[in-house]
């Protein structure tokens, strides 16, 4: 089979490695020259484990191309994907603006039947006018050549995106036609032999699971966030509370981790552009309403941890952040929870040295030179005042404490994502805070 998937991101370009890992003649189509010549080089735009070596390989077997020539791309493919941005408008809902002009695209130069795919998350109705584009071209052209369009959202998670991709948990597929649904199943045979479903409905069900699905986590979130807030105000554990409920099978452990808000560039976006579908559809979306403002106050609370022991009097003082990148295993910055705390840090006349393994790069393009940015761990710590566990890489999770302390000119941790243990902590001589327990619990 011959596949092109249009836009190369974090979703397209893994989309098009894991299809060109299976044998299939895959092109990866990007309107940013510097972006298509990187990777021509070998040099990836995103940081996702295993990817780097997985694009070499493929890339030097001739299965899989890189172009900025949607012409030549799409010509005689089967199957055209669709992947790239949807990023919130002015009002919330999902700017199709990206999505409809390659349709447009690829009406202008598609030569033969095939499938168009819509792999970016759309609202409910996108497929439809992803065909009136692609008619609309057609037309111009005076030509008559037979399609499908169908939906396929990704579900893969940014730092397990390969594996995602390879064995996913699901695989969900909306067609209008018999002839769609046997090239689709075609396609990702290669995926099913262990038992990975394909699951096919119809368009709109399909366009709007990918829509639930983000609201469902996002909602689990900011629930345990809720009840994480209320632990420590009743002089409870939400680490032990979250142990009992996730015990039951009903609830499940996943997912229901507390912390300081959820980021990214899905869950937010998603959950707003649900909401504005609703409301344009004369439908209250409450609880997606609830589960926005909790994730929005969440993001404040470390923040205020720390303004609460200094007493407020932040000014001069520095902060050390581990972790800036919206969460662990990607350089992904969209939306990512750090950016509001050191934004509340700075404007409290704090000073801020920052580390990340992989997103300091991208980081710098929305901070600046506004925080000094560490060469490891153990730099950012020099003299700070407290420590600020911002987002939980493995290589944080157990660090020598005494040498912190050695280094630290106050012995304060706050942390974000409940990684260390209260006791063992006080015990070297530093005063912790977390989320959902209270510091002297
Ligand atoms: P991204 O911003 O990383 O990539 C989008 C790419 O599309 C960019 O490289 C951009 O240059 C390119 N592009 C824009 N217009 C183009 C055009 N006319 N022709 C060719 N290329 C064009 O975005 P992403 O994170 O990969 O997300 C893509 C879609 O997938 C979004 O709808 C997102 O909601 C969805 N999604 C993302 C994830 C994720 O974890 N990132 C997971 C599931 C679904």
């Amino acid at each position: 089979m011959k596949i092109a998937v249009v836009g190369t991101g974090y979703v397209g370009l893994v989309t098009g490695t894991c299809f060109a890992e299976v044998g299939i003649d895959v092109t990866c189509i990007d309107i940013d020259q510097k972006k298509i010549d990187n990777l021509k080089q070998g040099i990836l735009p995103i940081y996702e484990p295993g990817l780097e070596e997985m694009v070499s390989r493929n890339a030097e077997k001739g299965r899989l191309q890189f172009s900025t020539n949607l012409a030549e791309g799409i010509h005689d493919a089967d199957v055209a994907f669709i992947a790239v941005g949807t990023p919130p408008g002015e009002d919330g809902s999902a700017d199709l603006k990206y999505v409809l002009a390659v349709a447009r695209g690829i009406g202008e130069h598609m030569n033969s039947y095939g499938v168009i795919v819509t792999k970016s998350t759309v609202p409910v109705g996108t497929a439809a006018k992803v065909r009136a584009e692609i008619e609309k071209a057609l037309e111009k052209r005076g030509v008559d050549i037979e399609f499908d369009v169908a939906s396929n959202p990704e579900f893969l998670k940014e730092g397990a995106a390969i594996d995602d991709f390879l064995k996913p948990d699901r695989i969900v597929v909306g067609v209008a036609s018999e002839r769609a649904e046997e090239v689709m199943t075609k396609l990702y045979k290669p995926f099913l032999l262990n038992g990975h479903p394909i699951i096919f409905m119809d368009i709109p069900s399909a366009e709007m699971t990918k829509y639930a699905a983000n609201s469902m986590l996002a909602t689990k979130i900011s629930f345990m966030n809720d009840i994480a807030n209320l632990c420590e105000i009743m002089g409870a554990d939400v680490n032990k509370v979250r142990q009992g409920i996730g015990s039951d099978a009903r609830i499940g452990t996943k997912f229901i981790y507390p912390g300081i808000g959820y980021g990214g560039s899905c869950f937010p976006k998603d959950v707003k552009a649900l909401i504005k579908t609703a409301a344009e559809n004369g439908y209250d979306m409450q609880v997606l309403k609830a589960v926005e403002n909790v994730n929005e106050a969440q993001k404040s609370v470390l923040f205020d941890k720390v303004n609460k022991h200094f007493a407020g009097d932040l000014q001069g003082k520095k902060m050390a952040i581990w972790g800036l990148s919206f969460k662990p295993k990607t350089d992904d910055m969209r939306e990512a929870p750090s950016l509001v705390i050191i934004e509340r840090l700075l404007e409290a006349g704090c000073k801020v040295s920052a580390y990340d393994p992989v997103a300091i790069k991208e980081a710098k393009h929305t901070l600046g030179d506004r925080i000094t940015y560490a060469k490891d761990q153990f730099e950012a710590l020099i003299d700070a005042d407290a420590l600020l566990i911002v987002t939980e890489w493995p290589e944080f999770r157990s660090p020598n404490f005494e040498v912190l302390g050695r280094l630290m000119k106050q012995k304060a941790i706050f942390d974000g994502r409940n990684i260390y243990d209260a006791k063992e902590l006080s015990e070297v001589g530093f005063t912790y805070h977390c989320i959902g327990i209270r510091a002297d619990h």
